[in-house]
């Protein structure tokens, strides 16, 4: 009886670590940094900005630069994410919770990167736009100088002209 039930308990703790050791490998797929006052799940977006970068010959580190993020609420209506200048944290990116729940990868990408933009290269806002009206730069106000269309075939576009 003693056995069966650490046989029980042995197979139980075995079934944890694997589920444990599962979860972990699915959530730090293609994740290989860490940084410092930044929320978790913006790290892939931080580390994909340095990679993007570094594609085009700009060398980046975030964390050296001490650029932190969060995920919060922002309660400017229409506002979605926000490059914050504090004394502690004098470059944060804050993105809004509601969008952050309900965005695809590519509009999370795009506003983040749009807030690295302000907070780590320090652009400004340009709303030039195509002659079909859709924006150059992903660094567009937003207050509808031109329309944002941020995809898969346009992507090389955009961040050619972010980290030109
Ligand atoms: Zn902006």
């Amino acid at each position: 009886m003693t056995s069966f039930n650490f046989f029980k308990i042995a197979t139980f703790l075995l079934l944890v670590a694997a589920l444990g050791s599962c979860q972990k490998d699915t959530q730090d797929f293609d994740l290989n940094k860490s940084y410092n006052g930044v929320e978790t799940e913006l790290w892939e977006y931080f580390e994909k900005f340095e990679q993007e970068a570094a594609d085009r010959g700009v060398q980046i580190n975030l964390s050296a630069a001490g650029i932190t993020g969060s995920i919060e609420k922002i309660h400017t209506p229409g506002m979605v994410g926000i490059c914050n200048h504090k004394p502690n944290t004098p470059n944060h990116v804050m993105i809004d919770i509601d969008f952050w729940r309900n965005a695809s990868k590519m509009a999370k990408e795009m506003i983040i990167f749009h807030e690295l933009g302000h907070c780590f290269l320090h652009r400004g806002h340009n709303d030039d736009k195509h002659d079909n009206g859709t924006c150059k730069s992903i660094m567009r106000s937003g207050q509808g100088g031109c329309m944002d269309l941020y995809n898969h075939s346009n992507r090389n576009d955009y961040l050619n002209e972010l980290f030109h």
